[in-house]
């Protein structure tokens, strides 16, 4: 295996039409539930784990990246 260490480096990211990745400020997560989360979380109001988080650029409005990083995923609980 030859593959580099993951890196925090922002210029690995994904990034929309105007050059932002998912930190900057005007870019929105969008957490995605299961439908059983959609459930939890619209009916019960209790928190549930997003499978995946899209992310919104609110200039452009593209969505431009995702993760399903578990770690990440769990910030968003
Ligand atoms: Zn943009």
């Amino acid at each position: 295996m030859s593959e580099p260490p993951e890196t925090s480096e922002d210029d690995d990211l994904p990034y929309c039409a105007c050059g932002h990745t998912r930190h900057h400020l005007m870019v929105s997560p969008e957490p995605e539930y299961t439908a059983w989360g959609t459930f939890w979380v619209t009916l019960m109001g209790v928190s549930a784990a997003p499978i995946c988080i899209r992310f919104r650029c609110r200039v452009c409005k593209s969505l431009f990246d995702l993760t399903n990083d578990p770690d990440e995923l769990r910030t968003f609980l």
